[in-house]
Parts: C-alpha cells; sequence; structure tokens
C-alpha cells in the first residue's frame, strides 16, 4: 500500500504539501520518480520542476540519505529501512484539464503531477488523503473510503483519477442501460441539467448503440468553467476532465456547441485511447517517450466519431455539423505541412512539437488530418461493403480483440481490422 497525503497551509503560495509513504520496503535502494509527461498529452513536460525541497525519512521520521540521479528521479537509501516517507512541496499554479492548481477556494489535482512513484511497485493499492478545507465539496470518479480518503486500485487508476474539491460544485447524474453517468460543474456558470442531461443521453446512446458495449460501469464528465477562453479536455479511464470558458457563457448558443463537441469528442476516448490503446503505450511508461504511430487514430478517429455522433443522435443538425466539418477541410487545407510529413509521423513526432504550432509547413495535425483520414477510411469501407460496415466496425473489432484482452493494438492490426472488414487490402491507403 502506497499513501499519499496532500495538505495545503498556505493556499495564497500555491504550494501543496505532499507526503507519500511507502511501506514494507525491503530494498537497500529506493528509486523514486516524478512522471514526466502525462497521458493525453503525448510530450514530455517534467513534473519535476513543479517540486521545491524533497527529503526522505524512515518510518520514525529520522532522515534518510537522498540524492538525485535524474531530473525526474531520487534515490533514498533504504537500507534496514522498513517505512520511506518522502517529503515535497508542488506548486500548483496551472489551470488547463490536466495540470495542478490550488487557492484558498478551491483544490485541484491530477495527481499525475504530483504523485511519486516506485517503478517496482506500480501495482500496489494507493491511498490518496487530501486534507480540504471544511465546507468543500469533491468531484472525483474514484472510490471514497471516509471524507477525506479516495482509493485507487493501483499508481495508474490513481494518476488516471483528477479530482476538484471546492465549496460549490453544481452536480447532477443520469442513468443510461445502467450506467451511471456523473456530471460536475465547478466555476462561475449556471449549467441547464435538463437540457444538458437530455443532449448528453442521446450522444451516449449513439455511442454506445455502436460501439454495442461501454468500458466502464460508472462514468464521470468533470467540468472546470473558469471565466476566461479556454477548451481543454483529457480522457481518463472512467472520467474526463475538461477545462472550459467562458463558464457564464455555457449555456449560449456557439460555447454550447463547443461544449458538446469536446464532451462527445472526450466520452468517445472511453473507447479509444483508455480502451483501446496503442501497444506502444501498454503500459504506459511515464519516464520517458513512449513512441507510437497510431495518434492519427486514437485523436483522428475520437475527432470525427466525437462530432458525428452529435450528427447521428439528433443533438447536432446537418448545417452545425457540416460547420464544424468545414473547419477540419480549412485548416488541413491552409497546412502545407500536409506535404512534408505524414500523420503517421506526425503523430510519433507529437513528442517533438505536438501541441505547439512548430516550425512553418513542418507536420500535420493527428486531430485534424486523423479527423479527414478516419472520414476516408470510412467512405472507402462503405463502399467496400455496400454500406453494411463502417470504420466504427473497426473500432469494435480492436475493443473486442485487444481492449478486452488486456493488449495493447499495433498499426498493423488497425490495417488488419479495416482489411478483415472491407475485405480488400488497404496497401495503398496506409503507404
Ligand atoms: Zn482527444
Amino acid at each position: 500500500m502506497i499513501h499519499y497525503h496532500f495538505a495545503c497551509n498556505d493556499p495564497h503560495s500555491h504550494y501543496f504539501s505532499v507526503e507519500a509513504i511507502f511501506a514494507e520496503v525491503a530494498k537497500d535502494f529506493t528509486y523514486v520518480y516524478l512522471p514526466a509527461w502525462r497521458p493525453g498529452k503525448y510530450q514530455l513536460a517534467d513534473f519535476a520542476k513543479n517540486v521545491q525541497r524533497l527529503t526522505a525519512y524512515d518510518g520514525d521520521y529520522n532522515p534518510l540519505a537522498v540524492k538525485k540521479v535524474k531530473k525526474d528521479c531520487w534515490q533514498v537509501q533504504t537500507k534496514d529501512v522498513e517505512t520511506l516517507k518522502l517529503q515535497y512541496n508542488y506548486f500548483a499554479f496551472k489551470i488547463d484539464a490536466g495540470s495542478t492548481y490550488v487557492d484558498e477556494y478551491e483544490w485541484y489535482i491530477n495527481p499525475i503531477n504530483c504523485a511519486v512513484f516506485d517503478p517496482d511497485r506500480m501495482d500496489e493499492q494507493c491511498e490518496i488523503s487530501l486534507h480540504f478545507p471544511e465546507g468543500f465539496q469533491v468531484a472525483t470518479s474514484i472510490e471514497r473510503k471516509s471524507k477525506h480518503v479516495f482509493v485507487a486500485k493501483d499508481y495508474y487508476e490513481l494518476v488516471d483519477t483528477p479530482f476538484i474539491a471546492a465549496q460549490n460544485i453544481a452536480h447532477d447524474r443520469f442513468e443510461l442501460n445502467g450506467i451511471q453517468f456523473h456530471l460536475w460543474f465547478e466555476g462561475e456558470c449556471r449549467p441547464d441539467f435538463d437540457r444538458i442531461k437530455q443532449d448528453f443521453k442521446a450522444f451516449a446512446q449513439a455511442q454506445i448503440r455502436s460501439m454495442e458495449e461501454f468500458p466502464v460501469n460508472e462514468y464521470h464528465f468533470m467540468y472546470k468553467l473558469p471565466s476566461y477562453p479556454l477548451r481543454h479536455g483529457v480522457e481518463h479511464g472512467n472520467s474526463t476532465m475538461i477545462a472550459f470558458g467562458p463558464g457564464f457563457k455555457l449555456m449560449e448558443d456557439q460555447t454550447y456547441q463547443s461544449f458538446l463537441g469536446i464532451s462527445s469528442h472526450e466520452l468517445f476516448h472511453t473507447w479509444n485511447v483508455k480502451a483501446i490503446r496503442p501497444v506502444e503505450m501498454k503500459p504506459y511508461r511515464f519516464n520517458e517517450e513512449n513512441y507510437s504511430p497510431l495518434g492519427y487514430v486514437a485523436e483522428g478517429v475520437t475527432t470525427y466519431f466525437g462530432d458525428l455522433f452529435l450528427l447521428r443522435s439528433g443533438v447536432f443538425d446537418f448545417d452545425t455539423y457540416t460547420h464544424q466539418f468545414n473547419k477540419l477541410l480549412n485548416q488541413h487545407l491552409h497546412n502545407y505541412g500536409r506535404f512534408n510529413l505524414s500523420v503517421a509521423d506526425s503523430s510519433f513526432d507529437t513528442w517533438l512539437d505536438g501541441y505547439e504550432p512548430g516550425i512553418p509547413g513542418r507536420k500535420t495535425s493527428i486531430y485534424i488530418k486523423g479527423g479527414l483520414v478516419a472520414f476516408i477510411l470510412h467512405a472507402y469501407i462503405l463502399r467496400d461493403t455496400n454500406l453494411e460496415y463502417g470504420l466504427e466496425d473497426v473500432m469494435k473489432k480492436l475493443y473486442q480483440n485487444f481492449a478486452k484482452q488486456n493488449q495493447g493494438y499495433a498499426e498493423a492490426d488497425y490495417k488488419e481490422a479495416i482489411e478483415s472488414i472491407a475485405e480488400r487490402h488497404y496497401d495503398d491507403e496506409f503507404e
């Protein structure tokens, strides 16, 4: 069991103090790491740069020798030590869908940023205690053991779980096919829950009907709504964290459409990338680049289906849908990088400059070109099968043959799934 205590004595400083406790150490040296990146953004982020003053102790708080051996790795002398306690401060002053932030009004924590790990103990149960102020409510997807204590089955689940603790969190829920869907809103907003639930039920139903089953039996849409423009979502196994603003415009037409778009996109990620995962990222290795050519499937297919399910469910009318689609086309056609780097190579290179404009004309977008490639593949499969099958059948196949067997898929598996459904070779398309 690994235990993490989070406290914040001075919220104005935006520092959390963290204590990580590793029981039953039994090693002469323990190497603890902080992740160098987070799933969903395939580029190094080096969260260790937010760590201040890391110290190590045994169970009785006798100091232990600790030495930094890599930019995000600490070596601790643990010979004859039963319990290792690490203490450090984490600077929590960034707001997006994958960051950590603290002030006097809220605790917003993505443990992937700030929870250290021992690579030898990834599968052990983790407990996280959040000593937030009296009167705070908590939004999270994880099991709650007591008021301040939450339990994850292992480190992977812990770091796949965002927390928002704040005074005012609006919450509602709906049920679909026996699955509980939660809606959490924190920030300056007035969500019209009746309308939101009606639309969410419709697109979630369309996705589940098409994919035939949902990977989890409970799902949490978590929104953090600042008062300024922001649109950023991160997918998790049974939740999504979406930072979206301005919150006070949430229910206005254009903003609401954008809100539906990102929500449907993130929900489809529950299958595509969280369950159906590139083999290069299974399991995630948090301290190095996990290079994969499949970003265009993870993000492109999700971009394409996110909007398509809004159309199929009637949440978007055809004009709204084509307006979104035209945006993709426009952005793609104005990017001359498409002549210089394929979308698969651009997937590989997200680790270099995947989330910034980069130098002119160097690369394509796994979201935009990836979405258009998904559309083309979908159209080809429909043509090849007299409209009987589409790209969703490919995703369904990958879900059954790989995700449900707890295996990652390779690019060759994706191609093979397409070919087996379309009943022809796709060598030219994949060249
Ligand atoms: Zn995405």
